[in-house]
């Protein structure tokens, strides 16, 4: 056995992997952080595609992990978030994309988490993918209430004209892969990819980790 994989074996030891839906310690030598029983529980999602690709149902199981990525400092969700995508992306027919942009949180917002979570799963997503990350070049312009806290008729005047493409040199002609975590009306998603097209974008296709379902209001 290797020194690294000893040193390894005793981090997972002290540190063991937990599963990032139910938390429950995954025992050690196996892979990824999804338990063999939440994998069985999750909704994923086979019926779309481009461009509009979906990893899972938003339901319960789901529903809480994102909102500890998102609301409890578990950033370290977002790699295996992103795993769970790029493993999506490369099962199905798909386009050649150029770069990934992630759905941008507003400026002072992130710098108040410490994270844009997205944004986090986006650049993760172009690791794995090796597709380039835009970065920081879409951004939002105005603090709007998150999409959940306003009525479904509000949503798509609460985002309109709150993003802007800062250079459109790079966006010009280029596929791109628009990143955000759950996709529920499209509104938000349908407004960043108006400021992209506007900057020249030629395909788009949204990859959201999760969907809501049409009879779900969150
Ligand atoms: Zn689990």
């Amino acid at each position: 056995m290797s020194m690294y994989k000893i040193i390894e074996t005793i981090l997972r030891f002290i540190y063991p992997s937990r599963c990032v839906f139910c938390e429950e310690i995954i025992a050690l030598g196996k892979e990824g952080h999804i338990c063999r029983y939440c994998d069985m529980e999750i909704n994923y999602i086979s019926y779309d595609k481009e461009p509009k690709l979906y990893v899972f149902e938003y339901d319960d199981i789901t529903r809480f992990s994102i909102l500890r990525l998102k609301y409890s400092n578990k950033r370290q969700y977002a790699k295996t978030f992103a795993k769970m995508m790029a493993k999506k992306f490369e099962m199905i027919e798909h386009l050649e994309y150029d770069c990934i942009i992630n759905v941008p949180m507003y400026k002072k917002k992130k710098k108040k988490r410490g994270y844009d979570q997205a944004e986090l799963i986006a650049r993760d997503l172009s690791d794995i993918l090796n597709i380039e990350f835009e970065k920081e070049n879409l951004v939002r312009i105005k603090n709007t209430l998150p999409q959940s806290k306003v009525s479904f008729e509000q949503r798509q005047t609460n985002v309109k004209n709150v993003f802007k493409v800062l250079d459109p040199d790079r966006i010009e002609g280029k596929n791109i892969i628009l990143v955000d975590d759950i996709y529920t009306t499209g509104n938000t998603l349908n407004e960043c990819a108006k400021e992209l097209k506007q900057a020249g974008a030629n395909n788009i296709c949204y990859f959201t980790l999760a969907k809501t379902s049409k009879k779900q209001n969150l």
